[in-house]
């Protein structure tokens, strides 16, 4: 459902993505794995209208996007959500509140189904005694899963996750690869950056190899660590696992 078109995008002239070109399905999980600097987060962060790419273009449900449309990046945005290593949760807000807040103020849904979808969210993510809690006094584990429902909330059609567990300590990793395997499970579209390679293997369709703002090998998980073809690819895989 979502096809990406010889995306280039760069930071104050220097080019850090080029001939970027890949298509997610829906229901589908891509992930995009390659070292620090290739470009992963800067990739969420263009197709997620955050930074205009330089030129290129997406297809959603067969239908052109063009970046330097605001209303078609408006459009686009509706159907994205992100979530981040850091899960930027607003402090003085209930769990309730940071989950309910973008949907109710923003989109201007109807405050009691967006509370009732909430309180549905918060049970999958394992959070249903935690409404009234401050970010505070939940663990790094749980915050986390308040920002996937957060995500949620907005009904999107495309989850784009950056690392969401990498600022975790070990043992409260698995409480959130176990809501976004759940997510993949029920057939959520999207696109996973994550080091946890296990997991990554485990759970996409596709893997995407970058290196140096390219794509260098796009393939099914067996494909990208058993057989890869390139030899950037091979060494970073050599590497890794
Ligand atoms: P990591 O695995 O460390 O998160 P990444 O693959 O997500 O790396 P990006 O963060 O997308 O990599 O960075 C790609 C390139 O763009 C790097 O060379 C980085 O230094 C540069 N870059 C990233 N963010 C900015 C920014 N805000 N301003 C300038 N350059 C940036
Ligand atoms: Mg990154």
């Amino acid at each position: 459902q979502l096809e990406i078109v010889n995306l280039k995008a760069s930071y104050g002239g220097q080019t850090v993505l080029e001939d970027i070109n890949m298509a997610v399905e829906k229901g589908e999980t891509i992930s995009l794995i390659g070292p620090s600097g290739s470009g992963k987060s800067t990739l969420l962060r263009v197709l997620t209208g955050l930074l205009p790419p330089i030129s290129g273009h997406v297809i959603l449900d067969g239908k052109k996007i063009d970046y330097r449309n605001k209303a078609q990046v408006q459009e686009l945005r509706r159907h994205m959500a992100i979530v981040f290593q850091q899960y930027n949760l607003f402090q003085n807000m209930s769990v309730m509140k940071n989950v309910t807040i973008a949907p109710i103020k923003i989109r201007g849904r109807d405050k009691k189904e967006v509370i009732e979808y909430a309180t549905h969210l918060l049970e999958r993510v394992g959070l249903a005694d935690k409404h009234d809690a401050y970010p505070d006094e939940l663990s790094g584990g749980q915050k986390q899963r308040v920002a996937i429902a957060r995500a949620l909330a907005l009904r999107p059609d495309i989850i784009l996750l950056d690392e969401v567990t990498a600022a975790l300590d070990p043992e409260l990793v698995n409480e959130v690869l176990d809501v976004v395997r759940l997510m993949a499970s029920q057939g959520m579209t999207m696109f996973i950056v994550s080091h946890e390679m296990a997991f990554v293997r485990e759970v996409s369709a596709k893997v995407v190899f970058m290196a140096s703002g390219h794509v260098v090998e796009v393939g099914t998980p067996e494909q990208i660590f058993d057989n890869p073809t390139q030899q950037r690819t091979k060494d970073f895989v050599g590497k890794i696992l």
